[in-house]
């Protein structure tokens, strides 16, 4: 197989310059996926300044990946060559574990990310075990379907483990990439609805989106009004903030469920969780089966995300006005 081109991140924060790595022989479960699509989600940016510590340099970053089927190996049957399909955050498990016989390899302790130790999305091309590599339905845009590869399903699994439903009153803590997404699965599973946003100005495109309601997290007062009335919290934001305020928020058995990632420890105090018998929670993206689910639901309901897009070769424009929060709502890349 020839080299794959792509943008890598060289040193922890580098701006992505031109790379191409040679991907060897094609595993007879894999499949190529020719890229036409790919998401910019807030990991990737972690992973290119080494937030976590994970990162190995360099590395093409990207998981939110559309694009069609490019070749199959030779035990893979399942798909075929010129399919559309999408590749999210994880390209592998050793699908022999307990998680992995539940139907939960989100859960695997060996699973492999789509561009942690491996080349990812901000390329030609990329490979992925044959499992993870999911069917796009029909009614669902490719630029639109990209962002819910990582963005989407990480905010719809919650939602669904924790039985959102029309008698539910959910929070979505941070209005971005996951999180415009997230107000519209809440909306899709019958929740009331509101945003918790540092951005006044998203109010009334949070609004469109399906928020019933908008609360500027900058605000006490505001915050202080909507004392004990959430079932369930859900954090997209990955910033620190006053999480004793949001646990004040959920009403008894209210869950706050972390996605995104404050920079510091999550540093509560007990009472509210004794006394409401309130639980703090996190999530990781969604095994295979939900994926699939997430893409059948979001084609039937029409959630999409509300993208901009960006030639590959403008990925470092993309990252910049990411970091600003000015991104709405998600960058995608197209080949
Ligand atoms: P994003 O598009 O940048 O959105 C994050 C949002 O957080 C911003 O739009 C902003 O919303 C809010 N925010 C930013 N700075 C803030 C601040 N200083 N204080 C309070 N809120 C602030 O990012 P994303 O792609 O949605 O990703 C969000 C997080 O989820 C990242 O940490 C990412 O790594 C994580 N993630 C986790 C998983 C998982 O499996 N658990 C999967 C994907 C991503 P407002 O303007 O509305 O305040
Ligand atoms: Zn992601």
């Amino acid at each position: 197989m020839a080299q794959i081109q792509g943008l890598a991140a060289h040193a922890a924060g580098a701006e992505l310059l031109p790379f191409h790595y040679d991907p060897g022989k094609l595993g007879s479960q894999e499949v190529e996926i020719a890229i036409t699509h790919c998401g910019i989600c807030h990991s990737d940016l972690h992973l290119i300044s080494n937030d976590w510590g994970i990162s190995h340099f360099p590395f093409i970053p990207g998981h939110e990946i559309v694009g069609t089927v490019a070749a199959v190996g030779s035990e893979t049957r399942s798909l075929e060559v010129g399919q559309r399909v999408g590749l999210g955050w994880q390209s592998n498990s050793c699908g022999q574990c307990e998680w992995c016989m539940r139907g939960l390899e989100n859960l695997c302790p060996d699973a492999e990310g789509t561009c942690v130790h491996r080349n990812g999305g901000y390329a030609e091309r990329v490979r992925a075990n044959a499992r993870f590599v999911i069917p796009i339905p029909d009614a669902l845009d490719s630029e639109q379907a990209a962002p819910l590869l990582c963005g989407g399903i990480t905010v719809y699994n919650p939602l669904r483990i924790h039985g959102i439903n029309p008698s539910s009153r959910v929070g979505i803590v941070g209005i971005g990439g996951l999180g415009h997404i997230a107000i519209q699965f809440a909306r899709v599973f019958g929740a009331e609805v509101t945003a918790f946003s540092t951005s006044a100005g998203k109010e009334q495109e949070a609004r469109a989106l399906g928020a019933h309601n908008f609360v500027n997290s900058r605000e006490s007062k505001a915050m202080k009004e909507v004392a004990g009335s959430m079932d369930f919290i859900l954090n997209t934001a990955n910033a620190d903030q006053d999480w004793g305020i949001y646990l004040q928020s959920l009403r008894p058995t209210g869950t706050l469920c972390f996605v995104g990632v404050p920079p510091s420890p999550v540093c509560v105090h007990a009472f509210p969780l004794i006394s409401g018998q309130r639980t703090i929670s996190g999530s990781p993206v969604g095994s295979p089966f939900r994926l699939r689910e997430m893409l059948d639901v979001a084609a039937r309901h029409g959630v999409k995300a509300t993208t901009e897009l960006f030639a590959m070769a403008k990925a470092n424009e993309a990252i910049e006005k990411l970091k600003k929060n000015k991104v709405r709502y998600r960058a995608v890349l197209a080949n």
